[in-house]
């Protein structure tokens, strides 16, 4: 049985909410169904912080949902949920799901489950969620919270704790030890020591999950605006091994490790001053490393820099298509910020303002800022280009006169 907590306990303001998500509640509620804001929401409405976007839990089936609204879809393979959408904002509304077959589930060799999409009552959706914090509910019509693992006093102690026997959810869905990772950097959480204790054993397990997925965490981990601590508690936790490989080598090294580290912070600085981030342009510093050492590797060997480049670029992106599933977008975006790189090193007759016009110009240039302030290259090379992006057509042809 859940804890229930009124309004002067859990303290929520109503402001924070979306009117969106108390008009689903509350069309679901009228319909007869039970219907609550769940998870990440409940948990930044208890932290005072405002939601990013809001997930509805029913009891209603995805078909009963679909009924009551007029621009709401079915989405979903292995596990049905429904997408009401109001104007721009999307919810995603999800019938409580059961765990009652979790144990003769279809699992894979090492225990991960493969399917578990059988609808159960509310308290099996609650034991299945990941953490104490993220199973939570929210009835903005009464404003009681129902707290079925005592995931209130883990908010107020700041304790990041798994529901249920550690090993077993990590072996269950071997993501929950990124998510661990994510949303203790994140919510700057201390992670329960029984939470914390079985992932470096169990890291490995990471390498059976589908290169996508892990791909998508990861993501979410990057741009989670705290992406450097999450790096170093990757590192602390031994879960760096084979999501980004050579990542270890790469943070060890003095110039990747500035490069690295610099790239982080301004990637956590744009998503807090709430800017976009494009995940080509991370992915291109954190590999820009490995991008080096084999474009010299290619040099030596007797290679012009720039086909000796693209060799370099071919080689990293196959490692890691393969293993992270970078999406060929993506992989599109890295190699053009890479093979520009050579470019902003000409800065005689038309090649500077024939760079100007490329369409990634803009991540081509910060990406040889960050070159410049890591110390790899001199900071003179990104003065010129910074002063030449900003000047007059005089003050460019002068500028390209005294290039050295
Ligand atoms: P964020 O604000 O970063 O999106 P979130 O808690 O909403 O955080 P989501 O990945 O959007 O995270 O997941 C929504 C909810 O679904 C979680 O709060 C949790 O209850 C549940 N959940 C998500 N992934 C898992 C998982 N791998 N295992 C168990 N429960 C999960
Ligand atoms: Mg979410």
């Amino acid at each position: 049985e859940p804890d229930i907590l009124g309004p002067d306990e859990h303290g929520i303001d109503p402001k924070l909410l979306s009117a969106n998500a108390v008009r689903v509640t509350q069309a679901l509620q009228e319909a007869g169904y039970k219907a609550f804001v769940v998870g990440g929401a409940v948990r930044d409405l208890l932290l005072g912080v405002k939601p990013k976007d809001f997930d509805i839990a029913t009891d209603a089936t995805p078909e009963e949902v679909k009924k009551l609204f007029r621009r709401a879809f079915i989405v979903g393979r292995r596990f049905q949920i429904v997408h009401v959408m109001f104007g721009q904002e999307l919810l995603e509304v999800t019938t409580f799901r059961g765990n009652a077959n979790t144990n003769n589930a279809p699992k894979d060799e090492h225990g991960r489950v493969l399917r578990d999409n059988n609808f159960g009552p509310q308290h099996e959706d609650a034991e299945r969620r990941d953490f104490t914090i993220n199973a939570m509910y929210y009835d903005p019509a009464t404003q009681t919270v129902l707290d079925y693992h005592g995931g209130i006093a883990d908010i107020r102690d700041k304790v990041l704790r798994i529901i249920g026997q550690p090993e077993a959810r990590y072996r269950e869905d071997p993501v929950r030890m990124l998510r661990v990772v994510r949303f203790a950097a994140k919510l700057q959480f201390t992670i329960e020591p029984a939470t914390r204790a079985p992932v470096a054993v169990m890291a490995p397990l990471i390498n059976n999950v589908p290169a996508a997925r892990v791909f998508d965490e990861m993501l979410k981990l990057l741009l989670s605006g705290h992406a450097l601590a999450c790096l170093q508690e990757l590192r602390a936790s031994g879960l760096h091994h084979g999501l980004l490989p050579l990542l270890d080598v790469v943070l060890e090294q003095p110039i990747g490790m500035k490069f690295v580290t610099l790239a982080l912070e301004s990637t956590d600085a744009r998503v807090k001053a709430g800017k976009g981030v494009s995940p080509g342009f991370l992915f291109a510093s954190l590999l820009w490393h490995q991008v080096l050492e084999k474009w010299n590797a290619y040099r030596a060997a007797g290679e012009g820099p720039i086909p000796a480049l693209h060799l370099a670029a071919d080689d990293v992106l196959d490692n890691q298509t393969d293993n992270l599933a970078l999406q060929r977008r993506i992989a599109t975006d890295m190699r053009d910020i890479w093979a520009m790189q050579p470019r902003f090193e000409r800065r005689n007759g038309k090649s500077p303002y024939k760079l100007l016009e490329h369409p990634r110009f803009r991540a081509g240039f910060d990406f040889l800022l960050l070159r410049c302030e890591s110390g790899e290259l001199d900071a003179e090379l990104g003065n010129w280009w910074a002063t030449f992006y900003g000047a007059d057509a005089n003050e460019r042809e002068r500028l390209i006169n005294g290039a050295r």
